[in-house]
């Protein structure tokens, strides 16, 4: 679908996959103006198809859009689209466990001119893949790096975006952890680089006694749907938890009595994924002895549950095709 200044969004369409031709002068690629969502359609085990909860993801693509002055995307019309292209590429839905349609939707500045304002013209595109796990290591911890050097957002930045800037700001610390066998960063807030805000691509959660807690919204960080999902199940479930400001020296100390029983993360893709291991300022801290906790296998079985139709959905979050 199209944009431009005149007609505003236009000429829905589906094509087959395939390249597409830009002006190399197109904004985006000059001044990144461009924002993405991410999320996925399953098949059950009656064949059926659903998606779970998009209208958040046009939600969010539509904070994203205005916070890169691109123009809102019409709900209706998302949804439209949406539905449309996963009917066509049905098929690719594999039925077995675990996999699914990861599916994105992304909005790019495509009017050709070098100056620093927001474009008049984009393209708005739905692409779609079958996945399996995310990780490797399945719903099997992963070790995550605390950064301490780089920062990739700030509080008035465009971190509550999901924008390509974000990540691409991520990309050296990312490669600098996966060299030492890290699988992911843990981001610090940019102006104390005290607190913990999330993981590259996930939200995240740490058991500390009875209580969950999770880095409240700041401003600076993604507001994961997973995360919103997460919060909801366990306050169903009659567990406290707690949206607040987390210092890492607080989880460096919970770790070492033993009060941290359990870390995860949360997110399209990995769905929940254990933390086993935290490595800070070159001490390594192991959490839950390295293995998955009962509360993030409960959260994961009870997720993907509802999310393959094995389980009630008690907040209506499923979409039928
Ligand atoms: N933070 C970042 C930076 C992400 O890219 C993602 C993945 N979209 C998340 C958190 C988790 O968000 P969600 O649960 O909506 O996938």
């Amino acid at each position: 679908m199209n944009y431009d200044g005149g007609q505003g969004w236009h000429h829905p369409r589906i094509v087959p996959y395939q390249p597409i031709s830009l002006d190399p002068a197109a904004k985006v690629f000059h001044y990144g103006q461009t924002v993405f969502e991410g999320l996925k359609a399953y098949r059950t085990a009656e064949g059926g198809i659903r998606l779970f909860r998009p209208s958040k993801n046009l939600q969010r693509l539509n904070l994203s859009n205005d916070r890169l002055s691109i123009p809102e995307i019409d709900e209706q019309l998302f949804l439209e689209a949406l539905m449309s292209l996963v009917r066509v590429d049905s098929d690719w839905i594999p039925g077995e466990p675990e996999t699914s349609l990861y599916i994105r939707p992304y909005v790019i500045a495509t009017e050709p001119l070098l100056g620093v304002s927001p474009s008049q013209q984009y393209l708005f595109m739905i692409i779609m893949s079958p996945v399996g796990s995310y990780y490797a290591e399945g719903i099997n911890p992963v070790s995550i790096h605390v950064e301490s050097h780089y920062v990739r957002a700030v509080e008035g930045g465009v971190g509550t975006a999901k924008t390509a800037g974000n990540y691409a700001a991520g990309l050296k610390a990312q490669e600098g952890a996966s060299a030492k066998g890290y699988t992911q960063v843990l981001w610090l807030d940019g102006v104390h680089r005290r607190y913990v805000e999330e993981v590259g691509s996930m939200n995240v959660f740490f058991k500390l006694g009875d209580k969950v807690v999770t880095p409240a919204l700041n401003g600076s960080f993604l507001a994961g749907i997973t995360r919103d999902s997460a919060i909801q199940l366990l306050r169903h479930w009659g567990i406290e938890v707690e949206e607040r400001p987390i210092p890492i020296d607080e989880l460096v100390e919970a770790c070492r009595s033993g009060e941290l029983k359990e870390a995860f993360g949360t997110g399209t893709a990995a769905v929940i994924s254990p933390i086993g291991e935290l490595s800070y300022k070159d001490e390594k801290l192991v959490i839950g002895g390295g293995e998955t906790g009962p509360l993030s296998k409960r959260l994961y079985d009870t997720l993907t549950g509802i999310q393959y139709g094995r389980e009630k959905d008690p907040f209506g979050w499923m979409v039928e095709l």
